[in-house]
Protein backbone atom coordinates (compact mmCIF):
# COMPACT_ATOMS: atom_id res chain seq x y z
CA UNK A 1 0.00 0.00 0.00
CA UNK A 2 0.52 3.69 -0.52
CA UNK A 3 1.41 6.32 2.31
CA UNK A 4 -2.43 7.03 1.16
CA UNK A 5 -4.47 5.47 -0.99
CA UNK A 6 -7.52 7.10 -2.11
CA UNK A 7 -10.84 4.05 -1.86
CA UNK A 8 -13.97 2.51 -1.22
CA UNK A 9 -13.28 0.25 1.82
CA UNK A 10 -15.72 -1.60 4.06
CA UNK A 11 -15.20 -0.59 8.04
CA UNK A 12 -17.04 -2.02 11.31
CA UNK A 13 -16.86 0.67 13.71
CA UNK A 14 -14.99 -0.52 16.56
CA UNK A 15 -15.06 2.68 18.73
CA UNK A 16 -14.99 5.95 18.83
CA UNK A 17 -13.66 8.98 21.13
CA UNK A 18 -13.53 12.77 21.03
CA UNK A 19 -11.03 14.86 19.58
CA UNK A 20 -10.62 18.87 20.61
CA UNK A 21 -13.84 20.28 20.84
CA UNK A 22 -15.65 19.22 17.25
CA UNK A 23 -13.91 16.18 16.21
CA UNK A 24 -13.88 12.75 16.58
CA UNK A 25 -11.21 9.39 16.21
CA UNK A 26 -13.06 6.55 15.12
CA UNK A 27 -11.47 3.30 15.03
CA UNK A 28 -12.70 1.08 12.17
CA UNK A 29 -11.77 -2.84 11.56
CA UNK A 30 -11.62 -2.35 7.55
CA UNK A 31 -11.83 -5.45 5.30
CA UNK A 32 -9.44 -3.99 2.82
CA UNK A 33 -6.51 -2.71 5.42
CA UNK A 34 -7.10 -3.83 9.02
CA UNK A 35 -7.61 -1.86 11.62
CA UNK A 36 -7.31 2.33 11.13
CA UNK A 37 -7.85 4.97 13.41
CA UNK A 38 -10.11 7.89 11.27
CA UNK A 39 -10.05 11.78 11.77
CA UNK A 40 -13.50 12.65 11.68
CA UNK A 41 -13.57 16.65 10.99
CA UNK A 42 -16.39 18.42 12.63
CA UNK A 43 -18.17 14.98 13.87
CA UNK A 44 -19.45 16.78 16.87
CA UNK A 45 -21.20 19.32 15.23
CA UNK A 46 -24.92 20.14 15.68
CA UNK A 47 -25.96 18.91 11.74
CA UNK A 48 -23.05 16.68 10.97
CA UNK A 49 -24.04 14.99 7.62
CA UNK A 50 -22.57 11.75 8.28
CA UNK A 51 -23.68 11.53 11.94
CA UNK A 52 -25.65 8.14 11.23
CA UNK A 53 -22.83 6.64 9.61
CA UNK A 54 -20.42 7.19 12.34
CA UNK A 55 -22.56 5.91 15.64
CA UNK A 56 -21.67 3.04 17.55
CA UNK A 57 -22.42 -0.63 15.95
CA UNK A 58 -22.54 0.26 12.54
CA UNK A 59 -20.76 -0.99 9.65
CA UNK A 60 -21.35 -0.43 6.21
CA UNK A 61 -19.26 0.89 2.85
CA UNK A 62 -17.13 3.92 2.65
CA UNK A 63 -14.97 5.78 0.64
CA UNK A 64 -12.06 7.99 1.85
CA UNK A 65 -8.42 8.32 2.20
CA UNK A 66 -6.15 5.27 4.14
CA UNK A 67 -2.71 6.06 5.29
CA UNK A 68 -0.40 3.60 6.00
CA UNK A 69 1.06 5.26 9.21
CA UNK A 70 -1.10 8.06 9.92
CA UNK A 71 -4.70 9.28 10.65
CA UNK A 72 -7.12 8.02 7.94
CA UNK A 73 -10.24 10.08 6.73
CA UNK A 74 -13.75 9.45 5.35
CA UNK A 75 -15.26 11.81 2.44
CA UNK A 76 -18.38 9.78 2.19
CA UNK A 77 -20.26 6.93 3.67
CA UNK A 78 -21.85 4.88 0.58
CA UNK A 79 -24.31 2.46 2.00
CA UNK A 80 -24.10 1.97 5.90
CA UNK A 81 -26.16 0.52 8.09
CA UNK A 82 -26.71 -0.44 12.41
CA UNK A 83 -26.79 -3.61 14.45
CA UNK A 84 -30.08 -1.97 16.18
CA UNK A 85 -30.72 -4.62 18.51
CA UNK A 86 -26.95 -4.40 19.84
CA UNK A 87 -27.44 -0.63 20.23
CA UNK A 88 -30.23 -1.03 22.17
CA UNK A 89 -29.71 -3.52 24.62
CA UNK A 90 -27.04 -2.95 27.30
CA UNK A 91 -26.09 -7.02 27.68
CA UNK A 92 -25.49 -7.45 24.15
CA UNK A 93 -24.01 -3.55 23.66
CA UNK A 94 -21.45 -4.85 26.58
CA UNK A 95 -21.04 -8.22 24.88
CA UNK A 96 -20.18 -6.88 21.25
CA UNK A 97 -18.11 -3.88 23.12
CA UNK A 98 -15.75 -6.74 24.86
CA UNK A 99 -15.44 -8.39 21.05
CA UNK A 100 -14.39 -5.64 19.67
CA UNK A 101 -11.99 -4.34 22.33
CA UNK A 102 -10.55 -8.00 22.08
CA UNK A 103 -9.76 -7.97 18.62
CA UNK A 104 -8.61 -4.93 18.74
CA UNK A 105 -5.81 -5.60 21.31
CA UNK A 106 -4.85 -8.81 19.55
CA UNK A 107 -4.08 -7.58 16.29
CA UNK A 108 -1.83 -4.69 15.09
CA UNK A 109 -3.19 -2.09 13.30
CA UNK A 110 -2.94 -1.28 9.62
CA UNK A 111 -2.51 -5.20 9.00
CA UNK A 112 -5.07 -6.82 7.09
CA UNK A 113 -6.96 -9.53 8.53
CA UNK A 114 -9.82 -10.20 6.38
CA UNK A 115 -10.94 -13.53 7.73
CA UNK A 116 -11.33 -11.35 11.16
CA UNK A 117 -12.85 -8.88 9.63
CA UNK A 118 -15.81 -11.95 8.46
CA UNK A 119 -15.59 -13.70 11.51
CA UNK A 120 -16.48 -10.31 13.62
CA UNK A 121 -19.18 -9.31 10.86
CA UNK A 122 -20.83 -12.26 11.52
CA UNK A 123 -20.78 -12.92 15.57
CA UNK A 124 -22.62 -8.96 15.69
CA UNK A 125 -24.88 -10.17 12.99
CA UNK A 126 -25.46 -13.59 15.09
CA UNK A 127 -25.91 -11.63 18.42
CA UNK A 128 -28.22 -8.73 16.55
CA UNK A 129 -30.10 -11.67 15.57
CA UNK A 130 -30.98 -13.36 18.86
CA UNK A 131 -28.25 -15.85 18.93
CA UNK A 132 -26.39 -16.36 22.65
CA UNK A 133 -24.02 -13.42 23.10
CA UNK A 134 -22.26 -14.84 25.96
CA UNK A 135 -21.67 -18.38 23.71
CA UNK A 136 -20.72 -16.02 20.53
CA UNK A 137 -18.48 -14.56 22.68
CA UNK A 138 -16.62 -17.68 24.35
CA UNK A 139 -16.13 -18.61 20.67
CA UNK A 140 -14.48 -15.44 19.51
CA UNK A 141 -12.27 -15.36 22.68
CA UNK A 142 -11.32 -19.65 22.29
CA UNK A 143 -10.80 -18.83 18.73
CA UNK A 144 -8.61 -15.61 19.86
CA UNK A 145 -6.54 -17.58 21.81
CA UNK A 146 -4.14 -18.69 19.36
CA UNK A 147 -3.68 -15.28 17.48
CA UNK A 148 -2.58 -14.45 21.52
CA UNK A 149 0.31 -16.81 21.12
CA UNK A 150 -1.63 -19.66 23.56
CA UNK A 151 -2.32 -21.86 20.88
CA UNK A 152 -4.45 -24.67 23.52
CA UNK A 153 -4.26 -28.14 22.55
CA UNK A 154 -8.08 -29.49 21.99
CA UNK A 155 -7.96 -32.16 19.45
CA UNK A 156 -6.54 -34.65 21.94
CA UNK A 157 -4.70 -35.72 25.04
CA UNK A 158 -1.22 -33.25 25.07
CA UNK A 159 0.63 -36.10 26.64
CA UNK A 160 -0.31 -39.11 24.22
CA UNK A 161 -2.93 -37.77 21.32
CA UNK A 162 -5.96 -39.89 22.36
CA UNK A 163 -9.09 -38.45 22.51
CA UNK A 164 -11.48 -41.20 22.88
CA UNK A 165 -11.07 -41.00 26.50
CA UNK A 166 -12.43 -38.54 29.13
CA UNK A 167 -10.61 -35.12 28.78
CA UNK A 168 -9.49 -32.52 31.50
CA UNK A 169 -7.91 -29.15 30.58
CA UNK A 170 -3.98 -29.06 32.08
CA UNK A 171 -2.80 -25.59 31.95
CA UNK A 172 0.65 -27.03 32.37
CA UNK A 173 0.76 -28.97 29.19
CA UNK A 174 -1.04 -26.23 27.42
CA UNK A 175 -4.03 -28.37 26.49
CA UNK A 176 -6.37 -31.10 27.01
CA UNK A 177 -5.18 -34.24 28.80
CA UNK A 178 -6.46 -37.98 28.72
CA UNK A 179 -8.47 -39.66 31.87
CA UNK A 180 -4.90 -41.80 31.96
CA UNK A 181 -2.35 -39.21 32.65
CA UNK A 182 -4.47 -36.72 34.97
CA UNK A 183 -2.10 -37.63 37.52
CA UNK A 184 0.67 -35.91 35.27
CA UNK A 185 -1.26 -32.60 36.20
CA UNK A 186 -2.37 -32.27 40.17
CA UNK A 187 -3.39 -28.42 39.03
CA UNK A 188 -6.04 -29.74 35.96
CA UNK A 189 -8.86 -27.90 35.78
CA UNK A 190 -11.35 -30.79 36.94
CA UNK A 191 -13.97 -29.48 33.93
CA UNK A 192 -16.70 -31.49 33.43
CA UNK A 193 -17.64 -33.54 30.20
CA UNK A 194 -20.35 -30.90 28.87
CA UNK A 195 -17.77 -28.15 29.31
CA UNK A 196 -14.44 -29.78 27.55
CA UNK A 197 -16.84 -30.91 24.84
CA UNK A 198 -17.81 -27.25 24.05
CA UNK A 199 -14.48 -25.82 24.58
CA UNK A 200 -13.24 -28.50 21.61
CA UNK A 201 -16.40 -27.38 19.71
CA UNK A 202 -15.93 -23.71 19.58
CA UNK A 203 -12.16 -23.92 19.31
CA UNK A 204 -13.06 -25.32 15.27
CA UNK A 205 -16.38 -23.88 14.95
CA UNK A 206 -17.22 -21.78 11.96
CA UNK A 207 -19.09 -19.18 13.27
CA UNK A 208 -20.57 -18.18 9.82
CA UNK A 209 -22.38 -21.54 9.87
CA UNK A 210 -23.98 -21.27 13.12
CA UNK A 211 -27.54 -20.72 13.18
CA UNK A 212 -28.38 -21.85 16.40
CA UNK A 213 -26.96 -23.14 19.67
CA UNK A 214 -28.25 -24.01 22.57
CA UNK A 215 -26.11 -24.19 25.88
CA UNK A 216 -27.39 -24.75 29.80
CA UNK A 217 -27.07 -22.09 32.26
CA UNK A 218 -24.64 -24.26 34.32
CA UNK A 219 -22.33 -24.88 31.38
CA UNK A 220 -21.80 -21.20 30.34
CA UNK A 221 -21.31 -20.43 33.80
CA UNK A 222 -18.23 -23.30 34.05
CA UNK A 223 -17.44 -22.03 29.85
CA UNK A 224 -17.16 -18.35 31.65
CA UNK A 225 -14.99 -19.12 34.41
CA UNK A 226 -12.37 -21.30 32.46
CA UNK A 227 -12.22 -18.73 29.80
CA UNK A 228 -11.57 -16.18 32.39
CA UNK A 229 -8.97 -18.52 33.84
CA UNK A 230 -7.06 -18.86 30.84
CA UNK A 231 -7.24 -15.21 29.76
CA UNK A 232 -5.56 -14.48 33.21
CA UNK A 233 -3.34 -17.16 33.19
CA UNK A 234 -2.14 -16.80 29.34
CA UNK A 235 -3.06 -13.66 27.95
CA UNK A 236 -2.97 -11.77 30.58
CA UNK A 237 -4.96 -8.65 29.46
CA UNK A 238 -7.33 -6.23 31.49
CA UNK A 239 -10.20 -4.91 29.59
CA UNK A 240 -12.00 -2.05 30.86
CA UNK A 241 -15.14 -3.46 28.53
CA UNK A 242 -14.61 -6.95 30.68
CA UNK A 243 -14.68 -5.51 33.94
CA UNK A 244 -18.24 -3.65 32.59
CA UNK A 245 -19.59 -6.74 31.02
CA UNK A 246 -18.67 -8.88 34.63
CA UNK A 247 -20.70 -5.88 36.21
CA UNK A 248 -23.77 -6.09 34.32
CA UNK A 249 -24.37 -9.57 34.26
CA UNK A 250 -23.33 -9.29 38.42
CA UNK A 251 -26.68 -7.47 38.62
CA UNK A 252 -28.43 -9.11 36.26
CA UNK A 253 -28.53 -12.49 39.03
ZN1 LIG B 1 -3.22 -39.12 27.42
Amino acid sequence: MNAQTYMNFHGILLYRKNFKERDMLVKFLTAEAGKKMFFIRGARKRGFKMMPDILPFTYGLYSGKISRDNLSYIYSALDTDHYENISQDIYLNAYATYIMSLIDVAFPDSTPILGWFNKLFEALKLINNGIDAAIITNIIEIQLLNVFGVQPEFRGCTICGRNDLPMDYSEAYGGLICAKHYHMDPHRLHLDAKTVFYLRKFSVIDIQKINNINVNENTKRNLRNVLDKLYQDTVGINLKSKHFLDQINDLKL
